[in-house]
C-alpha cells in the first residue's frame, strides 16, 4: 500500500509530465491509476508508445547542449549519475527555469540519466574547445560539438581522441 507521500510525489511527477510507466517504476503505484490521475491533471491522455532512447533525445546540437547542462546539474545535486526520480524532478524544474526555450521533456531527461547510469552514453571531449558533451553509444557518423559548433570527426575517432 502506498503512502500519502508516494501519492503526492506521483502527482508532482504527473504535473511535470513524466510518463505513467516511469512513475509506476519509481512509486510502485499502478500505471493504470496514474493514467487516470493524469487525465484529471492534464485533461488529456498521456502519449502512448515506447520510451525515448538516448539517440532520440540527443538528436540535435541544441538538445545535446541542453543534455550536457542537465547532466552536469544532476551530478552536482548528488555527486553521481544514479537514477533517482526525486533528483530528476528537482533538476528538471531548475533546468526549466534556466533555459529560455527548453526542448527536453522530463521523460527525456529521465532517459538520459538512465542511459548514463548504465554506461550507454559516452562523454566526448571536443578537440577544439575542450568542452565535454554526450552522445548515445548508438549514434554514429560525424557530429558537431554543441558547445563551439566545430565539426568533430566521426564518433569512434572522437572517442579515441578523448581517451588518449
Ligand atoms: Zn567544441
Amino acid at each position: 500500500m502506498e503512502t500519502i507521500e508516494d501519492v503526492t510525489f506521483a502527482v508532482e511527477l504527473i504535473r511535470a509530465g513524466l510518463r505513467p510507466g516511469v512513475i509506476e517504476l519509481h512509486t510502485g503505484i499502478s500505471a493504470r491509476r496514474i493514467r487516470r490521475w493524469w487525465r484529471e491533471v492534464h485533461g488529456t491522455s498521456p502519449t502512448p508508445g515506447p520510451l525515448p532512447t538516448g539517440g532520440s533525445v540527443l538528436r540535435s546540437a541544441a538538445r545535446r547542449r541542453e543534455a550536457t547542462d542537465f547532466i552536469a546539474r544532476y551530478r552536482t545535486r548528488g555527486g553521481n549519475l544514479r537514477l533517482d526520480a526525486r533528483r530528476i524532478l528537482e533538476t528538471y524544474r531548475d533546468h526549466q527555469q534556466t533555459w529560455e526555450d527548453p526542448q527536453l521533456t522530463i521523460t527525456e531527461t529521465w532517459a538520459l540519466v538512465r542511459d548514463a547510469e548504465i554506461g550507454a552514453l559516452m562523454a566526448v571531449e571536443c578537440p577544439y574547445c575542450g568542452g565535454t558533451h554526450y552522445l548515445s553509444m548508438t549514434q554514429r557518423g560525424p557530429s558537431r560539438c554543441p558547445l563551439c559548433r566545430h565539426q568533430t570527426q566521426d564518433t569512434a575517432e572522437t572517442m579515441d581522441a578523448a581517451e588518449s
